[in-house]
């Protein structure tokens, strides 16, 4: 069994090792994160299976596709798990292959670019400057009224970089909980949606104010909040320019 971080979109950004055990993988294991971009480039006789939100809305549990996983290993497959992003950053990657380790199935673990340098960087935000922070920090806003069990003391701290995952649906009340326990509201802050992807959208906008032009801009994600003043860098490195508003491609005049 294969455990593959797919990183965050652009199937360029799929490691050599990723894109190696996707062509030979009998059976191939995705999810929601993963797009068709990606997904072409398996194996092209390789049986595919989807165990993210089936059309009833159902999503299969992390203990029935464990054991999917399993059933497929022991008949003999060469099974690819692909997973968004690094399958050991947010990814109960290390959930899924616990079965397997425990009966003795071997497998090998393949990192990839997680949502936040990914999408960092595809949005022109250096997660760490010297001149602006020397921290950098990956907490889940997911969790009850979006505050969790996160430690407020940590992400306070001046001069640092904070990275929230799957912090969309909580997005009014998480910004609001930073400036309630003392964060600046001026604090700037960005939210990328769809980061790497060709319909890449990057809201700017500081903690006071970015969960309104996120409701605002319809933003359905995945998306990822970077705070911090390295948001600010972006005015000047910003380079990417997704496929949806790119230019379409001067043709030649014709000749009369
Ligand atoms: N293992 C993944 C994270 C899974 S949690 C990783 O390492 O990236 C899912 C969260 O990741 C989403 O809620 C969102 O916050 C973030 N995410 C994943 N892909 C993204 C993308 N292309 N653009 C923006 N955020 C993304």
């Amino acid at each position: 069994v294969y455990l593959v971080g797919a990183g965050p979109g652009d199937p360029d950004l799929l490691t050599f090792k990723a894109l190696r055990l996707m062509q030979r993988a009998d059976v191939v294991l995705y999810d929601r994160l993963i797009g068709r971009g990606i997904l072409n480039l398996v194996r092209r006789d390789a049986e595919r299976i989807y165990v993210g939100k089936l059309p009833q809305e159902h999503t299969m549990a992390q203990h029935e596709i464990s054991q999917l996983i399993l059933k497929l290993a022991r008949d003999g497959k060469r099974v690819l798990r692909l997973k968004g992003g690094d399958p050991f950053v947010f990814g109960r990657g290390g959930e899924e292959i616990e079965l397997l380790a425990e009966a003795g199935i071997p497998f090998q673990v393949v990192p990839g670019i997680t949502a936040a340098s990914g999408c960092a960087a595809y949005a022109g935000i250096p997660l760490t400057h010297r001149d602006h922070a020397h921290t950098c920090i990956f907490v889940t806003g997911h969790g009850k009224d979006g505050q969790s069990d996160l430690d407020w003391k940590l992400l306070l701290q001046p001069r640092q970089t904070v990275a929230v995952y799957m912090g969309l649906a909580q997005l009014a009340s998480l910004t609001r909980a930073f400036i309630e326990r003392g964060a600046a509201p001026s604090l700037p802050a960005a939210l990328i949606d769809n980061g790497t992807r060709p319909n890449q959208q990057v809201l700017i906008g500081t903690l006071a104010t970015v969960a309104d032009k996120a409701a605002k801009a319809g933003i359905k994600g995945p998306a990822i909040l970077i705070i911090g003043s390295v948001v600010r860098l972006r005015e000047k490195l910003d380079w990417f320019v997704p496929e949806e508003q790119a230019p379409l491609p001067a043709t030649a005049p014709m000749m009369e």
